[in-house]
């Protein structure tokens, strides 16, 4: 039902993985993502940053 930018999913885990991987009400949006280094990085802190500025210089 979409959540503000910046706001952690409801739907991951503690491990930072979906918990609706795979299924149906999935969001197309997630399903169709293809992670990337330069969009995630190599770590869950070059993730963060890179999505942090990547909506600072969209927004
Ligand atoms: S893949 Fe989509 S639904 Fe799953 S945790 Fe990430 S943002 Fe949430």
């Amino acid at each position: 039902m979409g959540k503000p930018a910046g706001v952690r999913c409801i739907q991951l885990n503690a491990d930072n993985l979906c918990m609706i991987f795979g299924q149906p009400e999935r969001p197309d949006v997630c399903a169709e993502f293809s992670a990337s280094i330069d969009v995630c990085g190599t770590t869950n802190e070059q993730a963060l940053w890179l999505i942090t500025d990547l909506e600072s210089s969209t927004c």
